[in-house]
């Protein structure tokens, strides 16, 4: 039953302005209580027709700027948001359920990489080719798209957000987001700072609502010219058949199960400690999160154990109280799946060492918590092993080597990230050789820089995002010749 006060939003930021939808309200839940706290107008196809067409008016005036004076204009934007960040943590915790310390990393990691492509805007140099013939030399222009709809999943609302949103923006294109339906509240406020902060009318919009209707009229909209979507690689293959229509522009960041692979000459303790942040950050629901650990059998015993050992003791509590390390999963729903795959996991012969069940405190009761756990030995073939598992459920294989190890990373549909431990160059260098995955870290874990292109391989997606290169999947080349003769 509701305790809470239940607020009611008007669900979506067109034009500048807050707007009021016409679709089915969506109920935002505290993950941490069960209660539901607030009550958003869904997106229908109408709000989204209205979002798109202010961006489509934006596009004009905002593409015809110097790409710099774009870049000014969203740093200003991006400082004023950065001033109210102390506002929005305790908003994100409440909708997301994550501890205040990982909304405060999750909104200060969007804020810089806003501002790493206002900085990116003064340094964009194009392509040319001098002397194709004698007298004649070609340059390559690259123009923005057009309106793009950025669709993003609950775990990082506003970082996947600003992936997408800070490369467009700079690139010329004009954008309409939309957040998950159950996080829309940073998210519609974080578009109100930036328009407060100065980014003109219509640049930035975002319309709440379900992926299958606000969703589905998003990426189907006429209007729109590419859709940056992160989410689920069944969503993800949805949404690539229906940009066939229009042959419209997609990037898909999808999901993951990232191996990390442990060898005997590692520097064991870290590894460990890199095994179990890696896992249970952000309650294990990142797509880069280390999924799989395969860990050379000689020195097995005691890493399986160091790592089990961690996630016994992992404080696990709401994420607005204070010394809470992990708070819920985000919906019972979720809560839910995670534990039939750790379940069926167990049942195919896996060994359970840490976790596999509810917390008992009464104080977390109502909340979708799940306590840390670890899975040692289950068979290859098993739930854990070959499907994503979204959330705190970490599973353990023991292997002869590094050939083993390689061969079991890739064994997955997924290739989002994995990692190295070892002291060994050479074997360091033919790992991230052959491990089929966009990124690889050597003795070190999920970080993603905005200074590198990240994206996945196989079912984890397509295209990039971060680095200079985010700008080729938000332009258009242009091949322009010069030629000699009149
Ligand atoms: P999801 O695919 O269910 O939803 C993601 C977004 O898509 C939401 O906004 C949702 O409303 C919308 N959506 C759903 N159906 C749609 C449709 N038919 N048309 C248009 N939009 C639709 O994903 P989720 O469960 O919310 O998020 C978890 C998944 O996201 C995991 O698989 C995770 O690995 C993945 N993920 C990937 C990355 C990455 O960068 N590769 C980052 C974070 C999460």
């Amino acid at each position: 039953m509701t305790t809470e006060t239940i607020t009611r939003f008007a669900g979506a930021f067109v034009d500048g302005r807050e707007h009021a939808n016409d679709g089915d309200p969506l109920a935002v839940t505290n993950p941490g209580t069960g209660e539901v706290f607030a009550e958003v107008a869904g997106g229908s196809e109408r709000d989204v027709d209205a979002a798109v067409r202010a961006a489509s008016s934006a596009f004009e005036e905002w593409s015809a700027q110097a790409v710099s004076k774009r870049g000014e204009i969203l740093g200003r934007a991006a400082r004023h948001l950065e001033e109210h960040l102390e506002e929005l943590i305790p908003l994100l915790t409440r909708e997301q359920g994550k501890t205040l310390r990982d909304s405060h990393i999750e909104l200060t990691k969007a804020v810089d990489t806003l501002m790493h492509y206002v900085g990116l805007s003064k340094a964009l140099r194009g392509a040319h080719a001098p002397n194709l013939a004698p007298g004649v030399d070609g340059i390559v222009l690259r123009r923005p798209l057009g309106v793009v709809g950025a669709i993003v999943p609950w775990n990082f609302p506003t970082t996947l957000l600003c992936n997408k949103l800070a490369p467009a923006l700079v690139a010329g294109n004009t954008v309409v987001a939309k957040p998950a339906g159950t996080t829309p509240l940073t998210t519609l406020r974080f578009c109100e700072l930036l328009c407060e902060g100065g980014l003109p009318a219509g640049v930035f919009n975002v319309v709440s609502g379900s992926g299958s209707v606000t969703g589905t009229a998003l990426v189907t909209h006429p209007q729109i010219r590419k859709i940056a979507f992160t989410g689920s690689t069944p969503v993800g293959e949805q949404i690539m058949a229906l940009a066939a229509r229009g042959i419209k522009r997609v990037t898909l960041e999808l999901g993951g199960s990232d191996p990390m692979i442990i060898c005997e000459d590692a520097d064991l303790d870290a590894a460990a400690s890199a095994a179990s942040m890696g896992r249970f950050y952000n309650c294990g629901q990142a797509c880069l999160a280390i999924k799989r650990v395969y860990v050379f059998e000689s020195v097995a015993d005691g890493v399986i154990e160091a790592i089990a050992d961690k996630a016994r003791r992992l404080k696990v509590g709401r994420g607005d109280v204070k010394g809470s390390q992990m708070g819920p999963l985000h919906t019972a729903g979720q809560r839910d799946e995670v534990a039939g795959q750790v379940e069926r996991t167990l049942a195919a012969g896996g060994t359970l060492l840490a976790g596999g069940a509810a917390p008992e405190d009464a104080e977390l009761e109502g909340g979708f918590f799940y306590m840390p756990t670890v899975v040692a030995d289950s068979p290859h073939d098993a739930p854990m092993a070959t499907e994503e598992v979204f959330g705190p459920a970490l599973p353990i294989w023991r292997v002869r080597d590094l050939d083993e190890a390689i061969e079991r990373a890739n064994a997955s549909p997924f290739g989002l990230g994995s990692s190295v431990w070892t002291r060994d160059l050479q074997r360091a260098r033919r790992a991230a050789e052959r491990i089929e995955a966009g990124y690889t870290w050597i003795n070190s874990r999920t970080k993603v820089y905005d200074e590198l292109p990240f994206g996945g391989w196989k079912s984890s997606g397509y295209g990039k995002e971060h680095g200079m290169e985010a700008f080729d999947y938000y332009t258009e080349s242009k091949s322009v010749v010069f030629g000699s003769q009149a």
